[in-house]
């Protein structure tokens, strides 16, 4: 009997409800191409929630999210509306962050392709970019310097202020991480390029040591280690030699941006927000788009629904273990993109007719169906 996959898709904000449109449009024509039983309950977030039921993240969208295998996320927020709750009322806080929290996320995967026929969104000179840009970043979410205690500002006896972060990771917290970093490398081209600051930090000696050790449970990947500032030199410099970039919180956070500009726009950006496995090769997740509501845009039809429907992909292959169905859709945009079509944000300057958001989610529907 074939499993029928939960997913509880919550569109959210500005773009958002536009965007996801497409990518469970792209969900039911995979659905239909690879006879899966996919069960896709929308529900409102952020002030889409508050509209509703007078809370960005009601208790009953939390518990369809417990009941189900993926949430794929919008976008929240819409800053016009901020002042008119309480701070820790605002959707960014009372729904994302409460989802993260909730389900304990502490791997954050974003990957970063630039498409040969996208070279010209990308800042990078084309002979930088020759070998492709194919990255998928692994960022610790939920320790290191952001949580560590003791995190504290006290006063001085000479009214100076000291303020105080600590650098702290566990070795579990270190094993889980890299454990993710090798899952993801072994579907893609089996390179680990694990970053830390050993020279100089205590967490980093230790996240260097853990890395090592929990390498050696996957033979068939390739592990390395470069110093986190190195590794944000050669991102610029050479781009194509990362495959899988493994880094704990902080140092992520940039890395993961840097990386993230070189795409060209944030419409193309998916990531994945995973917690606790569930099953052997897969784990409950939370996918969303890079960027946010993009209220400047938004009603217009012309966001670019890429960077929600390879979300949609993420969540195939790490919540779902549809591999085989991910690279489809991969294929699928891939395909579509050279052909020509291409969103406003990734507009070459010659093209004169950019699509709109529903045109590229057609596309690519057509594309996986053909
Ligand atoms: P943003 O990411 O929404 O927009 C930044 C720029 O990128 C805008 O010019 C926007 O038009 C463009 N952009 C973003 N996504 C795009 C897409 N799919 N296609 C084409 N262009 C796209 O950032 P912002 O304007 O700083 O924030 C707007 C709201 O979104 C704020 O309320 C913010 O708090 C919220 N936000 C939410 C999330 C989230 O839900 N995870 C993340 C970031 C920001």
């Amino acid at each position: 009997m074939s499993t029928t996959f939960r997913i509880a898709a919550l569109a959210g904000d500005g773009i958002g409800p536009e965007v996801m449109k497409e990518a469970i449009a792209v969900l039911r024509a995979v659905e239909k191409k690879f006879s899966l039983s996919l069960q896709i309950t929308e529900a409102p977030v952020g002030w889409a929630g508050i509209d509703a039921y007078g809370t960005a993240l009601s208790d009953n969208v939390l518990q369809l999210c417990k009941d189900s295998h993926a949430i794929l996320f919008g976008s929240v927020g819409l800053p016009d509306r901020d002042n008119t709750v309480p701070k820790d009322q605002r959707p960014e806080r009372a729904a994302l962050l409460r989802l993260r929290k909730e389900f304990s996320l502490y791997a954050n995967l974003r990957p970063v392709r630039l498409y040969p026929e996208l070279v010209h969104a990308c800042p990078l000179r084309t002979e930088r970019i020759s070998k492709g840009v194919d990255v998928l970043v692994v960022r610790e979410l939920t320790g290191g310097l952001y949580f560590g205690q003791p995190k504290v500002t006290t006063e001085l006896p000479d009214g100076q202020k000291k303020a105080v972060d600590s650098m702290v990771y566990t070795t579990h917290e270190v094993e889980r991480i890299a454990h993710v970093a090798f899952r993801a490398a072994r579907l893609r081209r089996k390179l680990v390029t694990s970053t830390d600051k050993a020279n100089v930090l205590e967490s980093g000696i230790l996240w260097r040591d853990v890395v090592t050790e929990v390498a050696k449970q996957y033979p068939d990947v390739t592990l390395e280690h470069m110093l986190a500032d190195n590794a944000a030199m050669q991102l610029i410099l050479n781009p194509g030699r990362f495959d899988v970039l493994l880094c704990e919180n902080t140092f992520g956070d940039m890395l993961s941006d840097e990386a993230a500009a070189l795409a060209g726009s944030l419409g193309m950006l998916p990531s994945a927000s995973l917690g606790a496995a569930t099953g052997a090769e897969t784990t409950f997740g939370l996918y969303e788009p890079a960027g946010g509501s993009a209220p400047d845009i938004a009603g217009k039809g012309i966001a670019n629904p890429l960077a929600q429907i390879l979300s949609a992909t993420l969540l195939l292959r790490y919540s779902l273990g549809l591999d085989r169905e991910a690279a489809a859709v991969e294929a699928a945009i891939a395909k579509v993109i050279a052909s020509g079509k291409q969103t406003r944000d990734v507009c070459a300057p010659e093209n004169k007719s950019p699509v709109g958001t529903r045109e590229m989610g057609q596309a690519i529907c057509d594309a996986i169906l053909a």
